[in-house]
């Protein structure tokens, strides 16, 4: 078993107290935390899933999702199991929300992980499915093996971290898409049992670190759908960069809440609104290849078609637009 990083014991007692995300969580002797995977043994944190995978698949760089990255390449992606926000809309809450005692885990090491991703050419290695960032220890093991033999790292994450363990992580990670779930602070309390100051300040530090950042947000009806938040959080991006690729995200009925999927009409209204300050927009978890579809900013003709994994570059050349020369933000 793995000892963890970042934790402090608390002085006179054997609790511990993690520090490695904004719950702080304290812990008695046998305890885990918020997040179901680092729990305290004799006054020691460990990092329970260290090595222990709940999924592995080659996936699209696309699914994660990516839209700027090694455009039509595939990934090496794995994911454990636990998270540290209980949304309660989660669409991956059969492994983000399991204990970790009742989920069969397999055991892999970084080392195989890099020979598998290198074995099938794969651009680099995916953390991802539930919340990486409380398995930091094993990312961060993995990613330091997976630089050395040129492989990309991704980070498919709800940015919910401290700036000390980010900080340490950044130099390792090449790409993250990041939920912005809203800017309403009160949802993230009520339905997600966080804060949302952490994650932009997350997105803020991977931004200025260099690292390649596309934001996801999933639109629930009636909960964090409102034209308003849809209006501050791409005054948000905007203003960080207009360049960072945005992808709203369709929610269906996941976990503990039944409303009827996100309605095309708001998905639309919310791509138009994020249109008039952004560059790249794109629509998920739905079928439309125009809205999936990448074009140049400065001439319009369009660089990258997809309809749904089917991947077409039709109009890069590097970072360039073919047609007009604009350079673009993209990595391949
Ligand atoms: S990583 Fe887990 S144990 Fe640590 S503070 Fe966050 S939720 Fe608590």
């Amino acid at each position: 078993m793995e000892t963890a990083r970042f934790w402090e014991n608390v002085a006179g007692t054997t609790q511990v107290r993690c520090l490695l995300c904004p719950h702080h969580c304290l812990l008695e002797e046998n305890r885990t935390g918020i997040c179901r995977v680092r729990q305290n043994r004799g006054g020691i944190l460990y990092a329970q899933t260290y090595g222990k995978i709940a999924a592995l698949a080659f996936d699209p760089v696309e699914k994660k999702p990516l839209y700027h990255f090694y455009p039509g390449r595939s990934i090496l992606s794995i994911g454990s199991v636990g998270c540290n926000l209980r949304c309660i809309f989660c669409q991956n809450w059969h492994i983000s929300q399991v204990d970790f005692q009742s989920f069969p885990l397999q055991d892999v090491s970084g080392k195989q992980l890099v020979e598998m991703a290198m074995n099938h050419g794969s651009v680099g290695i995916a953390y991802t499915y539930n919340e990486p960032l409380i398995s930091w220890e094993f990312v961060y093991d993995t990613a330091f093996l997976a630089r050395e033999k040129n492989l990309k790292n991704v980070l498919v994450t709800n940015g919910y971290i401290e700036r000390e363990p980010l900080r340490e992580l950044l130099p390792l990670i090449d790409a993250m898409n990041i939920d912005l779930k809203s800017m309403d602070e009160v949802f993230y309390q009520r339905y997600c049992g966080g804060k949302l100051s952490p994650v932009l300040a997350t997105i803020e530090m991977a931004f200025n670190a260099g690292v390649h950042v596309e934001i996801t947000n999933l639109l629930v009806p009636c909960l964090n759908d409102r034209l308003e938040l849809v209006e501050q959080l791409v005054d948000w991006v905007s203003r960080l960069s207009s360049s960072i690729p945005l992808h709203f995200s369709r929610y269906f009925p996941a976990y503990r809440l039944d409303y009827p999927p996100t309605s095309l009409s708001m998905l639309e209204e919310a791509f138009r609104v994020a249109k008039g300050k952004l560059h790249f927009v794109y629509l998920g978890n739905v079928q439309d290849a125009e809205k999936n579809s990448t074009f140049c900013p400065s001439c319009g003709k369009p660089v990258v078609r997809r309809s749904g994994y089917v991947v077409d570059v039709v109009g890069l050349e590097g970072k360039r637009c073919k047609f007009c020369q604009a350079s673009l933000p993209f990595y391949n």
